[in-house]
């Protein structure tokens, strides 16, 4: 088959790429895509491609490409954005798979599944999946090999310095526990115990063990002026701009209960053939245990059987209307519902990591509520629409060309004379040929928006589903919208102001 020209003609494409950076947590910074990233988008449009939009995420080689925040929304099925383009552009492999067999079967299912060309950047319009000829199938092949040896040696290089250190039992990472101090050289850190952990880690587990509260023992080890482990990085921080003096807690009690490494145990990945089984392994790490196996299980048998006091988790009453789409509009972090004294109920601003404490936006529940029912009650402009999905004959040629193409890969091995093998090949290459020209002309299989209609034949908008759904019902049709919030100030006068945009609108 010889390549058209134009070999993207009438598919709309979008390019996967590559940021130069990764932003750090909290930071919402889009870094620009890599260089050689924007040369595809020029060449797709060369290649007569139409070009929709470019999905940047860094490169990580712990999430697989398909979890990537930018990627991802649009590869999701069940979304809104993966209608809207027929063909996913790349320079590299890198940009659509770690290397793993794993993520390449995971793409190509993929892309079959949803009639999508995967398209690395080339000579001769590039190399693609599904393959259009011979040439297509063995390039794509090769790619797939050098990106899984590049990724094996990667992985290997890693996870054998890991197991090195397990293998001498060091300590190979992790938080340092209360009553232990890091001593060692990079490669050959262990734990020690120091004095404080001597002194009050037997008192702290026995009076666990003796049925004193969690709260009880934190109040009494801040009342002994003993200090957290976080306290020191606290006291080192510039008094201006710290927060308040870390005290111990229910939870940091519970957690040094529930650690084994005041038994001598240290949890560490399981490597086995290679293979890191994450948090299944048990692996002893050299550390001198502070406190008996037996005082431990007692004291965490007591913990396991403590009735739960406290706070009220929010398990108890139904979820808020708006939980998960409502967010700041002064700085982007979501708000959730909050409970306080008197039982009036607000949507606050839950900030980022690591600050957790938001920047006050503050909204009375009953509030925000209603002015997201009256908006949606109004949103009669926009109609509801089901994708319905109209087969063509594209993948069912497709499919049967790469039949002939494994039978003619198979033809030497199957015992026949020459003549035999020759006609056989004739006979199957015509086929192909036949099926190749059919592609050509053939209907595309393809997802259409179709208007889902009223009783009353008239087109359903968004306001009739929402006034007929129930309060799930509400809060599924809101999955699909991103709501933002802030006061606005004028003259003294404080005045909401929302906004209520589709989600697959924003980045
Ligand atoms: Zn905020």
């Amino acid at each position: 088959m010889s390549t058209p020209e134009q070999p993207l003609e009438g598919l709309r494409f979008i390019v996967a790429a590559r940021q130069s950076r990764k932003p750090r947590a909290g930071e919402k910074v889009e870094f620009p895509i890599e260089a050689q990233d924007k040369r595809a988008k020029e060449w797709g449009i060369d290649q007569g491609g139409q070009y929709v939009d470019t999905a940047a995420d860094f490169k990580s080689g712990v999430v697989a490409p398909w979890d990537r925040p930018h990627t991802k929304e649009w590869v999701r099925e069940t979304g809104a954005k993966i209608h809207g383009y027929d063909a996913i552009v790349v320079t590299k492999t890198d940009r659509l798979s770690r290397g793993t067999d794993e993520d390449f079967s995971m793409i190509e299912a993929w892309a079959s599944r949803n009639q999508k060309k995967l398209i690395i950047v080339g000579p001769d319009g590039g190399v693609w999946y599904p393959a259009r000829h011979d040439s297509d199938f063995w390039q794509w092949t090769a790619a797939k090999r050098q990106a899984n040896r590049e990724w094996n040696d990667i992985r290997d290089r890693s996870m054998n310095r890991q197991l090195d250190l397990q293998t001498a039992r060091k300590l190979s990472g992790g938080a340092i526990p209360f009553g232990y101090d890091v001593s060692g050289t990079k490669f050959d850190k262990t734990l020690k115990p120091n004095d404080l952990g001597w002194e009050w880690v037997p008192p702290i587990f026995q009076r666990i063990r003796d049925g004193k509260s969690l709260a009880k023992v934190a109040a009494w080890l801040d009342s002994e002026n003993l200090k957290p482990v976080t306290w020191l990085a606290w006291s080192k921080t510039d008094p201006d701009e710290r927060g308040p003096e870390p005290k111990w807690s229910p939870k940091s009690i519970a957690q040094m209960i529930r650690n084994r490494i005041y038994i001598g145990e240290r949890r560490a990945d399981l490597i086995i053939n290679g293979q890191r089984l994450r948090g299944k392994g048990v692996v002893r790490i050299e550390v001198e245990p502070l406190i008996d196996a037996t005082l431990w299980l007692a004291a965490n048998k007591r913990l396991a059987n403590a009735p739960r006091g406290g706070r009220r988790g929010p398990k108890n009453w139904e979820p808020a209307l708006l939980t998960g789409s409502l967010f700041c509009q002064k700085c982007g972090a979501p708000m959730y519902r909050l409970k306080v004294r008197g039982g009036y109920v607000y949507y606050r601003c839950h900030g980022f990591l690591p600050n957790p404490k938001g920047c006050g936006t503050l909204v009375a529940e009953s509030l925000m509520d209603s002015i997201v029912d009256e908006e949606m009650r109004d949103n009669d402009d926009a109609e509801t629409y089901d994708y319905v999905f109209e087969p063509g004959e594209e993948s069912e040629i497709q499919e049967e060309i790469d039949r002939i193409r494994v039978k003619l890969l198979d033809l030497p091995t199957k015992g026949l004379s020459y003549e035999e093998e020759d006609a056989e090949r004739a006979k199957l290459r015509t086929k192909r040929e036949e099926l190749e020209s059919q592609l050509k002309n053939a209907k595309p299989d393809r997802w259409i928006p179709k208007a889902v209609l009223n009783d009353d034949g008239t087109p359903q908008t968004e306001a009739d589903r929402w006034k007929a759904a129930d309060l799930a019902g509400k809060r599924e049709i809101l999955k699909k919208y991103r709501i933002t919030f802030m006061w606005d100030e004028f003259e003294g006068e404080r005045y909401p102001r929302h906004m209520i945009v589709p989600r697959w609108l924003t980045p």
